[in-house]
């Protein structure tokens, strides 16, 4: 063993001892040799499970259904289609979405902390979640690079990172597919977009999103965030990435909302 490497066990050591890692669900401190979460707390996420909207990655109450009935009014067609009324997403929208956790329970706190309480750490558990769970669907996509959902560069001073582009490299490092940061920035500090209605929700995002010029050009890309809940944000990036020539804009997220 080298003197580097002793260094960064050494390093390893002392930080675990002055910061102990800490549960993704609970915050609780980690024993040694656990890894993420308490193995109780992994018991009280609630994986999002089929049947899925095949647009959003949303649960759909039957199995019969194709579309949640929010993806079924934006793609134009009933959440249950005949053959040959299936269309394929509109440059509007994404392409497809997945997501890893139900929003809901638990998971609400861990996410506020991720995002507020400077609990980056999460960001390696949730990868490693995704990486396992949705790596090969990624794989199928023919991604070429991950991309976080930008903040407003004001905000993500103030914050000191963006909990978007945590758990985009970290899922960068396990899949060997790069993340862009500097792809596309949020140059309009918009409003939450949980406390508008849907056409105030289009109008806050219009012209929030700015992709510079002369940048490497990408036609497969997948967008990550930390929760998707009406994917007015995801469909905004979408749109501006298909006017820059990208033909799919696929989505990630941690968390989902259910809509109640
Ligand atoms: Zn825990
Ligand atoms: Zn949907």
């Amino acid at each position: 063993m080298n003197i580097q490497t002793k260094g960064r066990q050494l390093r390893k050591i002392l930080e675990d001892l002055c910061f102990p890692p800490r549960c993704a669900v609970c915050d609780g401190i980690l024993e040694p040799g656990e890894t993420g979460v308490h193995p109780e707390c992994r018991k009280k996420l609630r994986p999002v499970e089929e049947p899925c909207c095949m647009h959003c990655g949303k649960p759909v109450s039957l199995e019969t259904h194709e579309y949640c009935p929010d993806c079924a009014k934006k793609l134009r067609v009933s959440t249950r289609p005949l053959p040959g009324q299936r269309s394929s997403a509109p440059e509007e929208t994404i392409t497809q979405g997945k997501a890893l956790y139900l929003y809901q329970g638990e998971i609400k706190q861990s996410m506020y902390r991720l995002k507020y309480a400077n609990r980056r750490e999460y960001g390696a558990f949730f990868a490693e979640e995704a990486a396992g769970r949705y790596g090969a669907w990624i794989r199928r996509c023919g991604i070429e690079v991950l991309i976080p959902v930008p903040m407003y560069r004001k905000k993500e001073k103030q914050r000191g990172y963006n909990q978007a582009e945590i758990i985009a490299r970290e899922l960068s490092v396990r899949l060997g597919i790069p993340m862009d940061g500097n792809f596309v920035f949020r140059i309009r500090n918009t409003a939450p977009q949980k406390e508008l209605n849907d056409t105030d929700r289009k109008n806050n995002l219009k012209n929030a999103f700015h992709i510079p010029k002369n940048i490497v050009k990408y036609s497969r890309v997948l967008l990550i965030d930390d929760i998707y809940t009406t994917g007015s944000t995801a469909d905004a990036l979408a749109a501006a990435f298909h006017g820059q020539g990208i033909s799919s804009v696929y989505f990630m997220s941690i968390c989902i909302g259910t809509g109640n």
